[in-house]
């Protein structure tokens, strides 16, 4: 008990998957008042793929899951939402070291590894509404929720409650990066839907570690 195991990780995609099928109108609703109106299409056509590849495929460690899933993500998104989600996960891969299974301080720094791919390719900071508002304060809370001797899943507990306030804080925030950013002013008074997404990827992470 403690590890983040590679079933673990399978479900806390399949999770992600889920709740992505289930919220893809309330993405796209975001998405329309800010953006183009294909955010909850496109996160659902990538993570549809991504549990069609684990179901061909079974991946053999945790490194070879998250690779397959960020290659899926990029081949199959075409909007901005693709290739950040799919260098998420792309750069999680290295980070686990070739484990077998990822203790929660492996874990934590492989997402702390693919939020700084995130940020290394799409160059938003913290307060530019995007999914790095909800990711960052999550792997903030993540890391010192560890630090104090916390379990994994009251981590990720934490880490998610974290996510969903960051999702809240993108509401008045005027958009530098992505489409949202065109409105200028306007995009100000709407949620961001790459952060809502983001803050679902940390909640399926909590629950599937909780199960
Ligand atoms: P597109 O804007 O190409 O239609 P999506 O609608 O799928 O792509 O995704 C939009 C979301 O992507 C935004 O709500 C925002 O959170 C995120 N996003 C856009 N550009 C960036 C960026 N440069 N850095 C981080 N996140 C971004
Ligand atoms: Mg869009
Ligand atoms: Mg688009």
């Amino acid at each position: 008990m403690g590890d983040v195991d590679l079933d673990t990780l399978q479900r806390w995609l399949r999770t992600f998957a889920a709740s992505v099928a289930e919220q893809r109108d309330a993405l796209t609703a975001l998405d329309a008042a800010i953006g183009d109106a294909d955010h909850g299409a496109n996160m659902h056509r990538g993570m549809t793929a991504v549990v069609e590849g684990l179901d061909a495929t079974p991946a053999s460690d945790p490194a070879a899951l998250f690779k397959q899933a960020g290659m899926t993500l990029v081949k199959s998104v075409g909007g901005a939402s693709g290739p950040l989600y799919g260098t998420l996960f792309l750069r999680m891969a290295p980070a686990t070291g070739g484990a077998a299974t990822l203790d929660p301080e492996t874990f934590a720094k492989a997402l702390r590894a693919g939020l700084e791919g995130v940020v290394a390719r799409g160059k938003a900071e913290p307060g530019d509404k995007t999914m790095v508002d909800a990711l960052t304060p999550a792997l903030d809370a993540l890391d010192a929720a560890l630090a104090s001797g916390r379990s994994p899943a009251e981590a990720l507990r934490a880490a998610s409650a974290a996510a969903d306030e960051g999702r809240d804080a993108t509401t008045p925030m005027v958009a530098r990066k992505g489409r949202a950013s065109y409105l200028g002013e306007r995009s100000a008074g709407h949620q961001d839907p790459g952060a809502t997404s983001a803050a679902l990827l940390v909640a399926a992470a909590a629950t599937a570690v909780a199960e």
